[in-house]
């Protein structure tokens, strides 16, 4: 039997006993960051220094360093245990859930007998500063699973967990000054290294998720190596708060979900409405241009369509059950996907190689049955609108094909102003199709990414077993990302549907196929945009770029005129004649985040001018001529400027 093992640290390595912790291992091979190591990288595991070793490893040092994932594990783990620490001094009778670190944060579950108040939540963060204070070391300990039954004997939900611990894996406890927690660790040396830390919320969490079992008590919270890498993801929360597009969505009069209609079903008020049409109709025309061909299709279909297609065998539980009509042996389905229907008009005629590629494009609704605990606003939603499209060309045309697509997307997020990036996913272990066809269809993508020179990720296996993809996902104002489009071939649909197309030898072929959308779906899309413009979009995108406030009853033909002149002019306007003061309406203006709001005078009305205020300006107001204004929308419109304050020049001297 082995008694020693190889151990690697940073490049250098050691031969030690069986059991040596990896505090031992760094003292001797990195000296240096003993004093610095927080704990090390195993692989895609986390280590804590006082984990003995049983086998050989290949270590890295995790240090504070900024942005280390391993170090803000370490440190979130161990936040947790703090503020366990800290609520079983305050409610020493609480019993105790999980309380693992999560994506920004941590939380822990507690059962006690009242929800938590946000005085508690103050008064325990008050408790976790002092036992940051105590500076306790964490201490592990291996114990065998009686002892462990021993030690949890009052905490059943740690006794519930012990018991799945499965036979022959090691259990082990971690101890912080009073507190004992069952855990696998990774944690930080001591409670002193956490300190920048926040409770942010409290909410009812059932034990595991499971509705039937009792509800605990849920903190959340957060935790960094630095003030300012607290303070700015604090911010960050704010923004996104201020952003959230539900909350907007009500504010600016977008969309709803109606209670009556069922969740997950989105209402599209006029002013969404619009957003949605504009983004139809810029995307339609940029498809036109680009020689695509637009279809509609039916928004239901036999079963037996959505067998041959597979969706039946592969996609069954995220599909609307079956509806029976006219006692038919098959019932039908409202669609999860356009797919099945664009294969049919495809395959509806033949196809010589001089009909490729054939773009078919179908801005069209379909319906998935999410689960409705998942449901989330306009990011999950159960009727999604998708920008859809399937192409069907040579195995010589996807990388053109591909290239054209990269450019669209290029194009579409740039007039949003995200930044965006790109992962490539190859072939996965389970697949259908030659390797000829993989080796075709990869070397195709890769060399559109080349020739468009764009840096992208690669997913190596990442594929879906039925072909090769290209991802997009993008950024938006505060940071955060947001799945765009995707780009798939697909060598399953053309095969199960039989296509074909007649090639230069006369003989019949089968055509590549390609799926791709460019927003995704417009709602999610649109989510994204109201919060990353906060719900201030652009001039040529939003729902009403002027409105007009006649300043008394006089004024309101001339208000009217105007307004009529603008709409006749192509613009989306409104009057505001309310019998309310000017400054009121203008606020009322501001709060709706309309780009333009014109106020209409008896100079205004006599000269043919405007007072024009913009929003989000410094200045008051700019007083100019009609035309004038016209000229500077209509050049915004045209440009989709996105910043209407760059864009308005001041011709004619300031109010
Ligand atoms: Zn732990
Ligand atoms: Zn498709």
């Amino acid at each position: 039997m082995n008694t020693s093992i190889r151990v690697t640290l940073d490049g250098s390595s050691a031969e030690v006993p069986v059991g040596t912790a990896v505090r031992e291992v760094l003292e001797r091979l990195r000296p240096d960051l003993a004093g610095q190591a927080l704990g090390v990288r195993a692989g895609e595991e986390v280590l804590d220094l006082q984990r003995r070793l049983t086998q050989d490893a290949k270590l890295e040092v995790v240090t504070a360093a900024d942005g280390d994932p391993g170090a803000l594990y370490l440190l979130r783990h161990s936040a947790a245990h703090v503020l366990a620490t800290a609520v079983r001094e305050l409610w020493p009778n609480a019993g105790i859930g999980f309380g693992p670190p999560i994506e920004d944060g941590f939380y822990y579950d507690f059962d006690v007998p009242r929800p938590f108040t946000p005085e508690d939540l103050e008064a325990i963060e008050a408790k976790m500063r002092e036992v940051v204070e105590a500076d306790h070391p964490f201490e592990r300990r291996e114990v065998s699973r009686g002892e462990a039954r021993a030690l949890f004997a009052d905490d059943p939900y740690k006794l519930e967990r012990l018991e799945e611990i499965p036979e022959g894996d090691v259990i082990s406890v971690y101890r912080d000054g009073p507190f004992l927690d069952l855990c696998r660790g990774p944690h930080l040396p001591r409670t002193g290294l956490v300190q920048h830390f926040k409770l942010l919320s409290a909410a009812g969490a059932y034990w595991r998720g499971d509705e039937r079992r009792l509800m605990l008590q849920r903190i959340y919270g957060t935790a960094f190596f630095s003030r300012q890498s607290l303070e700015r993801y604090l911010h960050r929360l704010e923004e996104a708060k201020r952003r959230d597009h539900r909350m907007l969505g009500k504010q600016l009069d977008l969309f709803s979900i109606q209670e009556d209609g069922g969740p997950g079903l989105i209402y599209w008020h006029p002013k969404g409405a619009m957003l949605q049409f504009l983004l139809r109709r810029f995307i339609e025309d940029e498809l036109l241009k680009r020689g695509y061909e637009l279809v509609y299709t039916p928004h239901l279909a036999s079963e037996a369509l959505f067998q041959r297609s597979g969706h039946l065998q592969a996609y069954a539980e995220l599909m609307f059950p079956g509806m029976e009509l006219e006692g038919e042996v098959r019932g039908y389905r409202v669609k999860p996907m356009n797919c099945p229907m664009h294969m049919l008009i495809y395959a509806s005629q033949q196809r010589s190689y001089r009909d490729l590629p054939k773009r078919y494009a179908e801005v069209a609704s379909v319906y998935r049955f999410e689960r409705s605990g998942t449901l989330h606003g306009l990011l999950r939603v159960r009727s999604l609108t998708m920008d859809d499209a399937h192409i069907f060309c040579t195995p010589e045309q996807i990388e053109d094909e591909v290239l054209g697509m990269l450019d669209l997307v290029d194009h579409v997020m740039t007039t949003f102003g995200f930044e965006y990036r790109l992962a490539l996913s190859t072939r996965p272990a389970k697949r259908i199709g030659s390797e000829d066809l993989w080796d075709a269809a990869e070397t195709a993508l890769r060399r559109a990414l080349e020739r468009r020179t764009l840096a992208y990720a690669l997913d190596e296996g990442g594929g879906a077993f039925y072909g090769a993809k290209i991802d997009c996902k993008f950024h938006d104002a505060i940071g955060r990302e947001w799945q765009g489009a995707t780009i798939q071939l697909d060598f399953v649909l053309p095969e199960r549907f039989g296509l074909a197309y007649i090639g230069p030898d006369n003989a019949p072929h089968r055509p590549a196929m390609i799926h791709r959308a460019i927003f995704g779906t417009l709602e999610r899309f649109i989510g994204g945009l109201i919060e990353h413009f906060a719900g201030a979009f652009p001039v040529w995108l939003a729902p009403v770029q002027v409105r007009l406030l006649p300043v008394k009853e006089g004024h309101r033909a001339a208000a009217a005129d105007l307004a009529a002149r603008l709409r006749a002019a192509g613009f989306r306007v409104e009057l505001d004649d309310r019998n309310e003061t000017v400054s009121y309406r203008v606020r009322d203006g501001e709060v709706l985040k309309i780009p333009y709001i014109l106020v209409i005078g008896e100079r205004e009305a006599s000269a043919g001018t405007v007072a024009v205020r913009r929003r989000g300006a410094e200045e008051k107001q700019i007083v100019m001529p009609v035309e004038a204004f016209m000229v500077q929308l209509r050049r915004e419109v045209a440009e989709r400027s996105r910043d209407p304050v760059q864009s308005l020049t001041a011709p004619a001297g300031r109010a």
